[in-house]
């Protein structure tokens, strides 16, 4: 393929994943912009949650039960001559690794708070994780049909809560009941609301002319703290959003389809597109020729009927094609790539061509883990930084309920863990399978999926919440643990000691302060 040609490919890919606390509209405002693209052609059918169309798997019948996103998937579609990949992400806090693996295949994030909530827990956490990996950042403050905090305030607690700059794109002029419209910065014209849609415009230039608005008390309201946003706010700094050091804002209603079209082509226009990688060799940059990719979700099961198995490749550099020979970096072996497949909203397809910045799924003989990279063409092997875990919170031991299973579980618990559904430790002495998860309807789902898939029910021993600390130097004397602050193993056989709370993990520390602990959540923030 000429040069040129992938540029032009590369320059009009955007790939971004939507983050929020459960309920602010994520659902909703997603189903919007596939409604731009095209790809649905009326509300309520994204994901099972609402109609059941959506559900892939039977195992996802967990995640209809309870209504939350268990699983975070991917949606590509073309808008205004952009390529659009969209990244779900599981909104359920109790799923944050799943997420926190997704925003290490995005370009940019769209963080949407609700207005009558402001920023909540889960959005700290997202944001938090966007942050570290320098992501820009762009908010959505969503529900403005409805009486919510003041936009001042909102501005002010993003600032504060989240320390990050704002700049507020468009301005609300009211809200709830008294909701006019919204005052766009960037195109400079008011958007007239009314109740759905934003077909009503009126450029800044003729607004006077237009009584009732200009003279609206909540219009002039609305212009006051907007001229006191214009004097002593951020100025505009589209370097910094790139670095993710200033958010611009967007106010609207994703229900009622309101500012969302605005906000989704400033949105285009602003976000970056797909950005160079770091391995361990250095920086690849997408349009440098050679195909490379990293692995950054495995799904097993999306579809009942054949059992398979997805891994899921955000492509980094070059040219994608069907049928093309990529070397796995972590084992060194060679693997055609035949069966592969994109992801639209409802479907899957085959896919021949793909680009940096897609995601595209790849059939997994079994061959694949979480943070491969794979690259294609001469020896200059590519292994991108690994994608770094989540330190579990909760421990079970785990067996089978009847030991003539012991097969079947052990098999998915190897397929499970693979695919990153959960952690899984070794007790030392006993070998006792040990889980450890963020929250527990990971665990629920762990059970769910082993006897649906597997058709093994298991039986959980509870350990509790403990704290883990990987140990520095494998030469360890054992009998320092005991059943209370117990010695594990993880999956690449390194000691992990879980200790029962912090004062436990306090009073070894300082009976044994030759002994390094490592906590991994600490080294990534
Ligand atoms: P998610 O959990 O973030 O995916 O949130 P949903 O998109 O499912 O929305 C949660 C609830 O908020 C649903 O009942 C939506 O109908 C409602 N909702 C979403 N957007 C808006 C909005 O703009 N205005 C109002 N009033 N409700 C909204």
């Amino acid at each position: 393929m000429k040069n040129e040609l992938l540029n032009k490919e590369i320059d009009r890919r955007r790939t971004f994943a939507i983050i929020s606390h459960p309920d602010a509209g994520k659902t909703t405002l997603t189903e919007k912009l596939l409604l731009f693209g095209n790809v649905i052609r009326s509300a309520g059918t994204v994901k099972g949650k609402k109609s059941g169309k959506f559900a892939t798997s039977d195992w996802m019948e967990i995640e209809k039960k309870r209504g939350i996103s268990v699983t975070s998937s991917v949606m590509s579609f073309e808008y205004m001559d952009r390529h659009i990949n969209i990244l779900d992400t599981p909104g359920h806090e109790d799923f944050s690794e799943d997420t926190y693996r997704t925003l290490t295949a995005v370009d940019s994030a769209v963080m949407i708070i609700d207005c009558t909530k402001g920023v909540e827990p889960q959005t700290i956490k997202l944001f938090k994780v966007c942050r570290m990996r320098g992501i820009p950042i762009f908010t959505f403050i969503n529900k403005l049909d409805r009486e919510g905090k003041e936009p001042l305030a909102l501005l002010e607690e993003i600032e504060e809560v989240l320390g990050i700059e704002s700049y507020a794109m468009n301005w609300p002029v009211g809200m709830g009941k008294r909701f006019l419209g919204v005052y766009d910065r960037y195109n400079e014209v008011f958007i007239r609301y009314q109740g759905k849609d934003e077909e009503d415009r009126i450029p800044f230039k003729e607004l006077d002319a237009v009584e009732e608005i200009s003279t609206h008390p909540t219009f002039i309201q609305a212009k006051e703290d907007f001229e006191l946003l214009e004097e002593a706010g951020n100025d505009f700094d589209i370097n910094k959003v790139k670095n993710g050091l200033q958010t611009p804002v967007f106010f609207g209603s994703a229900i009622s389809n309101f500012g969302v079209e605005m906000f989704f082509r400033t949105f285009l226009d602003l976000a970056s597109e797909p950005q160079p990688r770091q391995t361990e060799e250095g920086t690849v940059e997408p349009k440098s020729g050679e195909f490379s990719g990293f692995i950054f979700k495995i799904q097993a099961n999306m579809n009942p009927a054949h059992r398979d198995r997805l891994a899921f490749l955000r492509i980094c550099s070059g040219v994608f094609e069907r049928g093309m020979t990529v070397t796995v970096s972590r084992t060194g072996k060679s693997i055609k790539l035949t069966q592969s497949q994109q992801f639209l909203a409802s479907d899957r397809e085959t896919v021949d061509h793909a680009y940096p910045g897609d995601i595209i799924g790849i059939y997994d003989p079994g061959v694949y883990q979480i943070g491969d990279s794979l690259f294609s063409g001469g020896n200059q092997k590519v292994e991108f930084d690994e994608i770094p875990t989540f330190a579990p919170e909760l421990f079970v031991k785990v067996e089978a309920k009847n030991v003539m299973k012991g097969k079947q579980f052990g098999k998915g618990i190897t397929q499970l863990v693979q695919e990153g559904a959960i952690q899984l430790f070794r007790q030392y002495g006993t070998e006792a399978y040990i889980l450890g998860a963020v929250g527990q309807l990971q665990l629920d789902v762990f059970e769910y999926r082993m006897k649906g898939e597997y058709n093994v029910e298991v039986v959980y021993n509870m350990i509790g919440s403990k704290i883990p600390r990987w140990l520095e130097s494998q030469d360890v004397d054992t009998s320092l643990f005991d059943s209370r602050n117990i010695l594990v193993k993880d999956r690449n056989d390194q000691y992990v000691a879980l200790f029962d709370n912090d004062f436990s993990l306090r009073w070894f520390q300082d009976k044994n302060p030759k002994i390094g602990l490592i906590d991994i959540m600490a080294e990534e923030d």
